[in-house]
């Protein structure tokens, strides 16, 4: 059984409620998950909150100290967190390596809060008097994440949060859990006191006592629009400062004038990377005339080398998907697509897989000639399903991207710069790639959506991941002034 961490270490009380964790390669249960009860999540936060009262005295130095230390221990045993996801969400090996970089980037990012909290002073705002700003930790905050990036998600808030003086209680995804526990071990091997980072698992009871208990100033959430909509209303009701990224319908733009060999190998890559459940993913490529032709047989001949299969096994491109239901519901867009009339130009359903017979198994898949108003267009499938959708023009490209009700990201594939340049003014998204498929931000920029793939205001990492994880003070001083000007009951101006 997988259990909660409160305190700096695993909880060992037998849980009341529990899930199953699946190995998905091979369709079978490979461990239980405890589902945190109310008590579960006041105990975690409780220990928040001692944890974050010792914490916010820390120097920061001691909390770069800490921070620099677990990016050593991630670092050297990268490989242990990536066998982890894959054995619990089935991307492939390779993949699962991408996911942990991109998080131990944020770390180290984290590595440098003391420049990151560096605030303004501004000498002799009137006589003598001085004025500066500080940034202050919020206090216990609460992150809650997705089944897609078991490591890079939570590790997009939880070092800045850490370093810059909160404490954390994550509640991850209840269908691969086992990564944050190595982190909450990691973290505390690296010098973290106990109580500054807390893990509870489980479903919708645990996320909202989190999101209902007085104690939790912030909540940052990632996960599909549905559930991120509810986070934000239920959260900000609650009076605290959330962001909530949601899900996408990611569609890449390629003009008549691009490589046609660059926009095929890009298709394939970010539509069938990790079996298309990344938020991130391309689901539907809007060819401009008349490249679709050429480009549509140049991403099925590209598909056809995809070897689908066990994420652990050598040679292996795509894995699974992350659960039985969730690859039901994946083949019913496709069924669903044929019945609409679209042109199945690679069915993944007769997949045969380079694994056991009880995974859970879809292959790539192509659609063409898609129409705007088909369950495959319009709803987010998460998995290997791309779409390509005709478009006469540039201008009606870029009318069909902004019309979508998601807004996460976006490609556009030309070798013309003043299209470029046009294109990521016009387009209403939060994250644009000219000739890159996945333009995820490093972590010194900040990752996040329009419209309906993210509630809040606030981006992920980055100055606005700082911004986040504190608050602000200003002070004015004076000091060494006996001549102060005596009673004055005006409003002080300056002199
Ligand atoms: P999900 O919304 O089902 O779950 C996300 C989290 O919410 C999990 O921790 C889950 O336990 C919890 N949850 C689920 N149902 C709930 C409910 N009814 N009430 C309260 N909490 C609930 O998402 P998922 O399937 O784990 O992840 C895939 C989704 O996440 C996709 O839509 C994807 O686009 C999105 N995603 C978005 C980003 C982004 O940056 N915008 C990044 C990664 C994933």
């Amino acid at each position: 059984m997988i259990s909660h961490f409160i305190d700096g270490k695993p909880t060992d009380a037998p849980a009341e409620r529990y899930g199953d964790v699946y190995n998905p390669a091979t369709g079978e249960v490979a461990d239980r998950v405890a589902f945190a009860t109310v008590e579960d999540v006041d105990a975690a936060v409780a220990s928040a909150v001692r944890g974050a009262r010792l914490w916010r005295e820390a120097s920061v130095a001691k909390r770069q100290a800490v921070m620099f230390a677990f990016r050593e221990i991630v670092n050297a045993r990268r490989d242990e967190l990536a066998a982890l996801v894959t054995a619990e969400h089935g991307k492939v090996l390779g993949d699962a390596a991408g996911e942990v970089q991109r998080g131990l980037e944020v770390i180290e990012y984290a590595c440098g809060i003391g420049t990151l909290l560096r605030a303004g002073f501004s000498e002799g705002v009137s006589t003598n008097v001085d004025s500066y700003s500080i940034r202050q930790p919020l206090g216990v905050v609460a992150v809650i994440s997705p089944f897609n990036f078991p490591v890079m998600v939570p590790l997009w808030f939880l070092p800045i949060a850490v370093a810059a003086g909160n404490a954390v209680v994550l509640k991850p995804s209840e269908k691969d859990p086992s990564a944050s526990i190595k982190l909450a071990e990691w973290f505390v091997e690296a010098g973290l006191p106990e109580g500054v980072f807390n893990v509870v698992h489980g479903d919708k009871v645990a996320v909202d006592a989190l999101l209902d208990h007085p104690d939790v100033k912030a909540v940052s959430f990632v996960g599909s629009t549905p559930i991120a909509r509810y986070v934000y209303e239920r959260g900000t009701a609650a009076g605290k400062r959330v962001q909530a990224l949601g899900g996408a319908k990611n569609h890449m733009v390629v003009l008549p004038d691009a490589d046609v060999n660059l926009a095929a190998d890009a298709a394939v890559s970010a539509g069938f990377g990790s079996a298309g459940e990344r938020c991130m993913a391309i689901s539907v490529v809007v060819a401009v005339d008349p490249i679709g032709d050429e480009l549509v047989s140049a991403i099925s001949q590209r598909m056809a080398a995809i070897r689908t299969g066990d994420g652990s096994r050598a040679g292996c491109d795509m894995g699974p998907l992350v659960t039985g239901v969730h690859r039901d519901k994946v083949a019913g867009y496709v069924d669903a697509g044929v019945a609409a009339g679209a042109d199945l130009v690679v069915d993944g359903r007769s997949v045969t897989p380079d694994g056991a017979e009880g995974g859970f198994w879809l292959g790539p898949t192509l659609f063409d000639r898609v129409a705007p108003e088909m369950s495959i267009y319009t709803d987010e499938i998460f998995g290997p399903v791309l779409s390509v959708v005709r478009a006469g023009s540039y201008d009606e490209a870029v009318a069909l991207v902004n019309a979508s009700p998601y807004g996460n990201g976006t490609a556009i594939f030309t070798n013309d710069g003043g299209a470029a340049r046009r294109y990521q003014h016009e387009v209403e998204v939060g994250m644009i790639g000219v000739n890159v498929p996945i333009p995820v931000p490093m972590a010194y920029y900040s990752f996040g959506g329009w419209k309906a793939s993210l509630f809040g205001d606030t981006h992920a990492h980055g100055a606005e991941g700082v911004h986040f994880f504190t608050r602000g003070k200003v002070v004015t001083s004076r000091w060494l002034d006996p001549s102060h000007g005596g009673v004055n009951l005006g409003f002080p101006t300056q002199a």
